[in-house]
């Protein structure tokens, strides 16, 4: 939506309620009792995305969450891409979240901040393990979201993932033992300045999977968002990562920057890594140079080169950011391939 028309919006819906202290929700599917109800007492603004945008001003947020438990809040700086957008977390939500598990599962999940970029977003990383006070000799493993700020369906994917693996801590026997023995590092906004513009770059023009040191560009300055995360990276030693992008349904590995091979051991097990990790979901796996294209620069050849890490970047879907409904079955389709990531370590 352009200046003009988004002024024109903003006015009318100014005009409309005479009062600007309103929030955007999303109700995703309601049941017809649910809507009926909602639609009696607050404005519905229109059908979007499998569910319904609503206004809501601030004073009524608390009835309104009583007749619709499940509406997500959309943010006032996402009315211009609320269409396209519409159910996706936003970088508050995704923060108050991981603050809100890490206070939920203190024994299995605790959040640390690793810098704040030059704009005031605050970078975080969720340790999900047993015994997560602790630091345990478990393999590490780091898995990562939103690099290219527009990939939204990336954070979504991983955010469920991580619920998942903290709802069934000690219910289900498989994400239990995923627990007990690895030591797993969720950092899903990369870029989350990119993320809350919805924009792929970062600082505006820096494209940030091409903006790693590589052999080649050794000396190589990053942009506040990889700067921080490569340092956060090189205070740890992870062994395996995922890099998640969308779209593309491909699982791949180093090298980016060139055609050749990773020597012959390593390109045996990312091989046969990626291959099992494809075996359900049918995605394609291979070597990232090969199957996409060329890329210097990129976020899975630097933990490659740096730690001989097991570094994977995954473009998942087929689309960036698919309408609201169609996130759950993404999600599933994501859920094996994961699990049998964190399981190969
Ligand atoms: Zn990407």
């Amino acid at each position: 939506m352009n200046l003009i028309f988004s002024l024109i919006f903003f006015s009318l819906s100014a005009f409309a309620h005479n009062n600007s202290s309103l929030k955007t929700y999303h109700l995703m599917a309601p049941e017809i009792k649910v809507i009926d109800a909602v639609a009696e007492e607050f404005e519905v603004v229109r059908k979007i995305a499998n569910g319904f945008e609503i206004y809501v001003p601030i004073s009524k947020q608390t009835r309104f969450l009583e007749l619709a438990p499940n509406a997500k809040l959309i943010s006032k700086t996402e009315f211009k891409n609320a269409g396209t957008f519409a159910g996706y977390r936003d970088y508050k939500i995704v923060e108050a979240e991981l603050k809100q598990l890490a206070a939920q599962y203190p024994e299995i999940a605790k959040l640390e901040t690793y810098g704040i970029t030059e704009d005031g977003h605050t970078l975080y990383v969720l340790k999900v393990s047993d015994n997560v006070q602790i630091d345990e000799d478990e393999p590490e493993l780091m898995i990562t979201s939103a690099t290219h700020g527009d990939e939204i369906i990336t954070v979504e994917v991983e955010m469920e993932l991580i619920k998942s693996l903290l709802q069934n801590y000690e219910k289900d026997a498989r994400l239990s033992k995923m627990l007990k023995e690895k030591e797993i590092f969720f950092i899903p906004m990369v870029n989350p300045q990119g993320y809350s513009q919805r924009d792929r770059y970062a600082n505006r023009n820096t494209d940030p999977n091409r903006d790693y040191p590589y052999p080649g560009d050794e000396n190589k300055k990053s942009v506040d968002c990889i700067d921080a995360v490569r340092k956060w990276f090189h205070s740890r030693n992870i062994k395996g990562s995922i890099d998640l992008h969308a779209y593309g349904k491909l699982i791949m590995f180093p090298w980016a920057y060139t055609k050749s091979s990773p020597p012959k051991d390593d390109e045996i097990n990312f091989q046969y890594l990626t291959n099992s990790m494809a075996e359900i979901n049918k995605y394609e796996a291979g070597q990232i140079s090969k199957i996409i294209y060329v890329a210097k620069g990129s976020s899975a050849d630097y933990y490659y080169w740096k730690n001989k890490t097991l570094a994977l970047g995954i473009e998942l879907s087929t689309s960036k950011a698919p309408p609201y409904g169609a996130v759950p079955k993404i999600v599933e389709e994501s859920r094996e391939m994961i699990w049998r990531f964190i399981e190969h370590f």
